[in-house]
């Protein structure tokens, strides 16, 4: 007796990925040191001796989740500057003015097409408030992967608590609104993508494309630690070899 389309579709063998967006998708590197730059030159006085660090040594010190005081401090600033310099990157590097310094990954593009050509359901979960998201995924044509149903952003007006606890119920959201899959992933770059999928009981690729070290990821625990997208998609797809949402119909 064979099984009829029907059948398969009420068996509910659908695939879902959740990724995160700044991170496997987006470099958000020149931003944050563009934002890194200015902070320093307003919280330092004119005459002060200041050592604005290379971009590869700022990248590194983010990526290893130095406190952003503590890197105002080896940039030369003194304590209550260094305080002022964190406040004020904190207020900044979310606007809207520094946003068009930021890129899409190398291989970002072509790895969601991969994930779309095997009928995963896409979804992105990310800290980006609408304003901030929307802009991009018309400017990269991001759409045609992430439908307006598949975006779980911040408010534009919402006052944000610590990312771990925001992305954790964000994903409740997400995965409370939408159909329900078989099988779930998530694919992101920082300990609140980890903690997040954790509380769901996704399994969690993480990808050292964005903003946290091996060593950082290593110690919250994901899955998998893989270079990029292109890699998290290969992971995904060696742990469930036959797409579900494609079963072979003989
Ligand atoms: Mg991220």
């Amino acid at each position: 007796m064979g099984t009829a389309p029907s059948a398969l579709g009420a068996l509910n063998l659908m695939m879902r990925v959740f990724t995160d967006f700044d991170g496997p998708i987006m470099d958000v590197s020149e931003r944050y040191y563009q934002v890194y730059q200015y902070c320093l030159s307003q919280a330092s006085e004119p005459d002060q001796l200041i050592r604005v660090l290379p971009k590869a040594e700022f990248w590194r010190l983010k990526r290893a989740q130095v406190p952003e005081r503590q890197i105002g401090q080896i940039s030369g600033l003194h304590d209550d500057q260094a305080r002022y310099f964190a406040q004020l990157r904190r207020e900044t590097v979310h606007s809207r003015d520094y946003l068009h310094h930021d890129r899409i990954l190398p291989g970002a593009i072509a790895a969601l097409e991969t994930m779309q050509t095997m009928q995963y359901d896409l979804v992105v979960v990310t800290m980006r408030r609408q304003q901030s998201l929307y802009p991009v995924i018309e400017q990269y044509d991001l759409g045609r992967f992430f439908g307006p149903d598949a975006r779980y952003c911040l408010p534009d007006d919402y006052v944000k608590d610590q990312d771990v606890i925001e992305k954790t119920r964000l994903m409740a959201k997400a995965i409370a609104q939408l159909p329900p899959a078989s099988t779930m992933w998530m694919i992101g770059d920082t300990e609140a993508d980890i903690a997040a999928a954790r509380a769901h009981d996704l399994p969690v690729v993480a990808v050292l494309s964005g903003i946290r070290d091996r060593d950082r990821l290593a110690a919250y625990g994901p899955d998998l630690i893989v270079n990029n997208l292109t890699e998290a998609v290969n992971a995904i797809q060696r742990a469930t070899p036959c797409p579900p949402s494609r079963p072979f119909l003989g």
